[in-house]
């Protein structure tokens, strides 16, 4: 199964700590990294009082079911040292499914598509780097959208 990957974080080493999400997804058995777009430098949503983020966009192919691979993600989010001290504060690193297989999935841990996805110039601009062609889950293409917030491409 395909499925994108938002990455990001502004606290430490980014591009380390972006480089480190990356590595250990390519280690693990049942899971292929097949694209990564380029670092794209983000002005902080919400709380504005904070470092600038680092975000990437991640193509995979998976064989392991949607829940599967959040806890893989948020295994990762832990093992790189998030801590969760405030809502949409500084993190080390986030890792958010944005679509797995064009599957549509609702319960309390998981949302399928990322529902905020269309929303954000963090995601979209990454994906539409990696996946020019892509079609948006509301139907639109990736080259008519590109959300809110200022993105810079490093
Ligand atoms: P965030 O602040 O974006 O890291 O939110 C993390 C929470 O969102 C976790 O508790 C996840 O269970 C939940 N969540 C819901 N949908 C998704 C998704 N598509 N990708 C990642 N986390 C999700």
């Amino acid at each position: 199964m395909k499925a994108y990957l938002s990455i990001g974080g502004n606290i430490g080493d980014r591009g380390k700590n972006l480089a480190e999400v990356c590595r250990r997804l390519r280690e693990h058995p049942q899971l292929k990294l097949l694209k990564e777009s380029s670092i794209f430098e983000t002005k902080p949503w919400g709380n504005l009082d904070q470092p600038d983020f680092w975000n990437q966009v991640l193509e995979i192919e998976t064989d392991l079911p949607p829940l599967d691979l959040l806890e893989l993600c948020q295994k990762i989010e832990n093992e790189l040292g998030r801590k969760r001290i405030i809502h949409w504060g500084p993190r080390t690193v986030d890792i958010d499914i944005l679509t797995y297989d064009n599957r549509e999935y609702k319960d309390d841990r998981l949302t399928l598509p990322h529902p905020r996805m269309e929303e954000r110039a963090f995601v979209l601009a990454p994906l539409r780097e990696i996946a020019p062609e892509y079609v948006l889950p509301s139907g639109r293409r990736i080259e008519e959208v590109s959300g809110e917030g200022e993105v810079r491409k490093l």
